[in-house]
């Protein structure tokens, strides 16, 4: 519409040229709720992304915004002091922490983002084993900011600003699909590499302080590796006495049908980063737990200014209180089969399309050319497509050819019909 033409000219005019704006879709936001956005110039869309997994309890969610405004007028900023919002906040991640964490884990708040997070289970990993060298895996993302750049997978993100960490390692992440193996295959290719840069002593990789890894990859392609993967980490850091870092920063608080998707293949991670949906309603909040026995730090031992915003706290509770309290996790796990058997239906009869991916309200469906190679083009028309039709759907993958879906799990099944219509009716019009 006429008004979003103008904003986003606007934009183009004063705003980084960084904006990862997808010019393919011209739309400039006005206002969300639930799990609709509408534009500047009245259109309503249905949310397929979710602010990239952020509003899980849904845009302006009312149980979640009443406490922080409640919260805004009273008291928003004080450091470490201790506030009800808080310690509620630690006793609320407590009472949803994954398989057998202790009920005395330990959360530290830095920084707002996921990145910040991840900055802090680095030190927290070097700091309790005295080690320098990190693990990370092929295709993994775990944030811009350089210690978190460095885990990263990408060359693309990372090329113009090394040296970054050196000592980092990146294992293959099993992903049967593009690495043409079995699960079986894909996943023992992982754990040797693994178990060798760790135990062989001529690895060349001499002091181990940790492994990162996303339970499912997410801007990787929304890649969920067979479920003996985890479990297998688990017992190489078990066994070397190094944390597991798993990283929920896109797939916790609920986005995949569980609290936390380790809980898929029931494996307690050491240490836990969280960022993204944490903050209840987009409000910008991180939080890191980790187990009881890693809580060397002395005072002062990890710091930063907005190391806890009181209402961003409180949205983090009341987001969690409202997940229990309308089930959405098991909701979310309904609408996200009935989601991917749609796909799947589409897929018997698209040869372009390779796999559908997925747990709970985490979906992707990734595309391939007649030739077997990623297919980014038909993601970007299946966007387009869809935006049009009135739904919002995001694409991931190494190779962009990853259509993604993961709308705010308090969307209604009548929504997700409707949505779910536009998408197979995209993906249809535009394969052949
Ligand atoms: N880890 C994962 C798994 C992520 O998906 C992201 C963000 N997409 C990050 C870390 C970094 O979070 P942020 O962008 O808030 O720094």
């Amino acid at each position: 519409g006429p008004k979003s033409k103008r904003l986003l000219e606007k934009q183009q005019h004063i705003d980084s040229g960084a904006v990862a704006y997808p010019n393919y879709i011209p739309i400039a936001m006005h206002e969300a709720k639930g799990a609709t956005l509408r534009d500047v110039d009245g259109n309503t869309f249905i949310d397929f992304f979710a602010g990239i997994g952020v509003l899980n309890v849904g845009h302006s969610n009312p149980y979640v915004l009443e406490a922080v405004e409640e919260q805004t007028r009273k008291l928003v900023h004080t450091i470490d002091f201790p506030t009800e919002a808080r310690l509620e906040l630690i006793e609320k991640l407590n009472e949803i922490a994954p398989g057998e964490l202790p009920d005395s884990n330990r959360v530290v708040f830095g920084g707002p983002t996921g990145s910040d997070a991840i900055e802090a289970t680095i030190k927290l990993a070097k700091y309790n084993t005295g080690g320098d060298g990190l693990i990370a895996f092929r295709g993994a993302y775990h944030g811009g900011s350089s210690g978190a750049l460095s885990l990263t997978g990408g060359k693309q993100y990372k090329e113009a600003y090394t040296p970054l960490l050196s000592d980092v390692h990146h294992a293959p992440y099993p992903y049967p699909l593009q690495q043409g193996l079995s699960e079986e295959e894909a996943v023992e290719r992982a754990i040797e590499n693994v178990r060798e840069l760790i135990e062989d002593p001529y690895s060349g990789f001499a002091n181990p302080a940790g492994i990162w890894v996303e339970p499912i990859q997410g801007e990787g392609g929304i890649v969920v590796p067979p479920a003996d993967f985890l479990p297998q980490l688990r017992e190489i850091a078990t066994e070397n006495d190094i944390p597991l870092i798993i990283d929920e920063i896109q797939t916790g608080i609920g986005r995949t049908g569980k609290w936390f998707a380790s809980e898929w293949t029931d494996v307690t991670p050491d240490v836990m980063p969280m960022a993204k949906a944490l903050g209840g309603i987009g409000l910008p909040l991180s939080a890191t737990m980790y187990h009881e026995d890693l809580d060397t730090w002395g005072p002062g031992g990890h710091v930063g200014t907005w190391r806890g915003n009181t209402p961003a706290m409180r949205a983090g509770t009341r987001a969690i209180e409202y997940i229990q309290a309308h089930d959405l996790l098991e909701h979310s796990r309904e609408l996200g089969s009935y989601m991917r058997d749609r796909l799947r239906e589409v897929a018997a009869e698209t040869p372009q399309i390779g796999e559908v991916r997925g747990k709970g309200l985490f979906t992707g469906v990734e595309f391939l050319d007649e030739d077997g190679n990623p297919d980014k083009d038909v993601v970007k028309h299946i966007r387009t497509y869809c935006y049009k039709h009135g739904v919002l759907v995001w694409s991931a993958g190494r190779y962009g050819n990853v259509l993604r879906l993961m709308p705010p799990l308090v969307i209604t099944q009548e929504l997700m019909t409707t949505g779910m219509d536009i998408v197979v009716d995209a993906i249809e019009e535009n394969t052949s």
